[in-house]
């Protein structure tokens, strides 16, 4: 049966193709932008739509479901899905589904130990200071870092992806520490990680911090100006989860302030705005929310969200249901 499917913004082909073979008809925004809330209420408005396929920069709760009642399922083209009010959509029987990839873990993990090794060899420093035209010659003593092989990384948070940057941590020579609601045996037994029963226990142990939660209510600002405090003033937090899994206030006093040696953040907490603090700071490296952002991964979470939905309406139930 022809179904009407909206697209918030453009996804790689391969997810559209997928539907239009199914014979739905698929309208995609054409705006290359971040369409507010109002604007994904008004494409709503013109058509019956059946299902929607979401972005992460949507924000998608009760204002919409109340304009669009024929909508019986939401597919978030990413892994977290923190922009969609799944309460709300299950009070109103509607579906809501993710799109979380198998690449977009190892995408992420990989950008995640990028972020560490920049922190740690300063190469985004030195890549500055150069096209700045001020590199004179070989010096003992410019942009000294440090080594990650034989210090220690500590994990909040091993699902998918701490779980991939353990193991490639491990493989640096890294000892692995972590903290998770849920003990992860498989990091205990494989990569000798031990379990740390709270971020307070674990973050004064470690040289680099990573975080892997969900943004839920008992993730939000989970690193604080405490947390901060309680870290070595020579440890490296890095973020790729979400923004508001860090208090950035308490992050830029203590970075300006060398609380800690330094940060690397994907992802912000008031995205995408940045405070210009932030951007001012040396000790830094910033990429734009880019962690997931290999052609595999975007092709493979595109497959995911597409077929997502060509099972809802062929009766079977969606693999990445979140609010069932
Ligand atoms: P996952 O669900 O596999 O793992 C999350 C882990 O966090 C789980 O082990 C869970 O038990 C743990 N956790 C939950 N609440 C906790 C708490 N209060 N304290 C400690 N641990 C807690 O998720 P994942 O696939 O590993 O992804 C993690 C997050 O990364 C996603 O929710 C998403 O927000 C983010 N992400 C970011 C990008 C990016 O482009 N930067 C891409 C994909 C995912």
């Amino acid at each position: 049966m022809s179904k009407n499917i909206f697209v918030t913004r453009e996804i790689p082909d391969i997810g559209i193709k997928i539907l239009k073979e199914k014979g739905y008809t698929v309208d995609v925004n054409p705006k290359s932008s971040i369409p507010t809330q109002k604007q994904i209420i008004s494409f709503l408005r013109k058509k019956q739509y059946d299902a929607v396929l979401t972005l992460l920069t949507d924000k998608i709760d009760k204002k919409v479901f109340e304009v669009a009642p024929s909508v019986k399922l939401y597919v978030n083209y990413a892994t977290g899905f923190d922009n969609i009010d799944i309460a709300a959509a299950k009070e109103r029987g509607i579906v809501v589904a993710n799109a979380p990839a198998d690449m977009s873990s190892e995408a992420v993990a990989e950008h995640t130990i990028a972020l560490m090794l920049c922190l740690a060899t300063r190469i985004v420093e030195g890549d500055k200071f150069v096209r700045a035209g001020k590199y004179k010659g070989w010096s003992p003593m410019n942009f000294i870092g440090t080594d990650v092989a034989g210090k220690t990384l500590g994990l909040i948070g091993t699902g998918r992806i701490g779980g991939r940057v353990a193991k490639y941590a491990k493989n640096l020579g890294m000892k692995i520490l972590y903290t998770d609601v849920n003990r992860n045996e498989q990091i205990e037994k494989e990569l000798d990680a031990t379990y740390c029963d709270s971020p307070d226990t674990l973050l004064p142990q470690v040289d680099f911090v990573s975080l892997h939660v969900p943004l839920l209510d008992s993730t939000r600002h989970l690193i604080n100006e405490k947390h901060l405090k309680m870290m070595k003033p020579t440890a490296f937090l890095v973020n790729t989860s979400r923004g508001p899994v860090v208090d950035e206030k308490a992050l830029e006093f203590a970075l300006k302030n060398r609380v800690i040696a330094g940060a690397g953040l994907d992802v912000f907490e008031f995205e995408p705005k940045i405070s210009s603090g932030l951007k001012k700071l040396q000790n830094i490296v910033l990429t734009p929310h880019i962690a997931s952002a290999s052609n595999e991964t975007r092709d493979q979470m595109a497959e995911i969200a597409a077929n997502n939905i060509v099972d809802f309406f062929e009766g079977r139930t969606p693999r990445n249901i979140v609010n069932s």
